[in-house]
């Protein structure tokens, strides 16, 4: 079987360099016939090809990549239940029963990712639920996080979340930048890239057809059938999934998913390892760190190395400006990294939705998708499969918020870039002066 011509840039990222060995996943070659075909290998496609295989019928999945090409094999490695959208505002626009449920909903997926280690195996994945320092950068923000913490703790009873004064802050972080904050206990941390490696390599071994290099090119109707196209194969199915999320694009066949997101770069750097003296004294606890910017920065400490997380490049591509901004925000929080070499730079594509919230389930009577994650969707992706695979079989669970029918397409597509830029710079604005 003849690997086709690899048409995936490499990403220079820290989890390349240190992920275990890929599984080797050959092009499709030839048709194929499935119950249902799923496109997209990252968390998504991945998660929902294990509950359907797990329901006896068979799915196959393609990528026009490698598995965990896409956002899963680049991010941050936070495993939290959060939303973009807090419950509190979900609470003042749809009800607390709606709360209720998506608050279900996020511990439901940080628990899924757990099960889905445990189940392959995947030590590599380094799983651990280290908790989630939310630092506050103004007294404004602080009260704010104050008022969230008691919220959950009242309307939700959240007994997990408990406030941090400036020195608590200080010893957590290593940091002078912030003043207070709050810890969650039960988020963890990841490695990305090794977890979607671990759940395909688990899954190619339970006899599941995944083909990597197999973009789908066309999405065709059959009375009864869904066939998707790819350079030297087709596959003929029930049913199909788009797993594509922020790379919808990528071809014409899932563009039409692309209209109901718009994507938003995100970076992130990680150092050289630290001297061992710096490396005791920066998160010491080795909690995964955000902060309350509404440009959101986060931290963590990977195997004695910094990695520092928050806005991309605008537009297609990389830029090596927005890298020196991201550096030079890591170096206003942690001065004493100033000196230290950043070893390796990367970002990838988040997908953000009109309601800032993710949606699952159906477009017609074949096809089926997941995505629109908001930058939060390692455990919500993983979580997904477990409802593509219900939603496959005819049932109609309760997803609360997270329901296809409330998707919207984006309005004024063509100016979604433009958009982009200018909330951006709006918020870097607010940021700046402390509002
Ligand atoms: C830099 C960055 C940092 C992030 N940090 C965090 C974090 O710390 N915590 C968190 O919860 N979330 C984070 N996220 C978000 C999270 O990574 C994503 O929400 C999640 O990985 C989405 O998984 P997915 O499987 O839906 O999509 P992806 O992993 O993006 O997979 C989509 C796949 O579809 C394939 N594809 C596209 N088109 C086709 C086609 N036509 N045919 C075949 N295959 C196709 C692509 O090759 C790709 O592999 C981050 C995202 C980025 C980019």
């Amino acid at each position: 079987m003849m690997a086709l011509p690899s048409p995936r840039p490499g990403v220079n990222s820290l989890w390349a360099a240190t992920g275990g060995p890929a599984p080797r996943l050959p092009a499709l070659d030839g048709d194929a016939t499935a119950d249902v075909v799923i496109i997209g290998a990252g968390y998504t496609g991945l998660s929902a090809a294990r509950h359907i295989a797990a329901g006896g019928l068979a799915p196959l999945v393609l990528d026009a990549n490698a598995v965990g090409w896409g956002a899963s094999g680049r991010n941050g490695g936070f495993v939290t239940p959060k939303f973009r959208l807090s419950l509190p505002a979900i609470a003042a626009a749809h009800g607390r029963d709606m709360a209720r449920r998506m608050y279900e909903l996020g511990h439901e997926a940080v628990d899924a990712v757990e099960e889905l280690v445990e189940e392959f195996d995947i030590d590599s994945a380094g799983f651990a639920r280290v908790g989630l320092v939310k630092a506050a950068h103004t007294e404004r923000a602080l009260a704010a996080v104050a008022a969230e913490a008691d919220w959950m703790k009242a309307e939700m009873g959240d007994g997990h979340i408990s406030l941090l004064s400036r020195d608590e802050v200080r010893a957590e972080l290593g940091s002078d930048g912030f003043v207070g904050g709050a810890l969650t206990r039960g988020p963890g941390c990841i490695h990305p890239l090794n977890y979607a490696r671990g759940l395909a390599a688990g899954l190619s071994a339970r006899g599941v057809r995944i083909h990597e290099d197999s973009p789908a090119l066309a999405i065709r109707r059959e009375p009864g059938a869904v066939v998707v196209e790819t350079p030297r194969g087709r596959v003929r199915a029930k049913q199909a999934i788009i797993a594509t999320n922020a790379y919808s694009d990528l071809t014409g066949a899932t563009r039409a998913m692309q209209r109901t997101l718009v994507p938003f770069r995100s970076a992130i750097l990680a150092t050289a390892p630290l001297p061992p003296d710096l490396a005791a004294s920066l998160l010491p606890t080795r909690r995964i760190c955000s902060e309350t910017r509404r440009m959101m920065r986060w931290f963590r400490i990977v195997d004695g190395r910094f990695v520092f997380g928050g806005r991309g490049a605008f537009g297609k591509a990389d830029s090596p400006a927005a890298f020196a901004a991201l550096r030079r925000a890591m170096v206003a929080l942690f001065p004493m990294l100033a000196d230290i070499r950043v070893e390796y730079s990367w970002s990838g594509l988040v997908a953000m939705t009109l309601d800032s919230v993710p949606h699952v389930g159906r477009r017609d009577d074949g096809l089926l998708f997941a995505l629109g994650y908001n930058g939060a969707g390692v455990a919500m992706a993983s979580l997904m499969g477990r409802y593509l695979a219900a939603f496959v079989r005819g049932e109609t669970p309760d997803v609360g918020l997270l329901d296809a029918r409330r998707l919207a397409p984006v309005p004024f597509y063509p100016l979604r870039e433009p958009a982009v830029r200018a909330v951006a710079g709006w918020y870097q604005m607010l940021d700046a002066v402390g509002l």
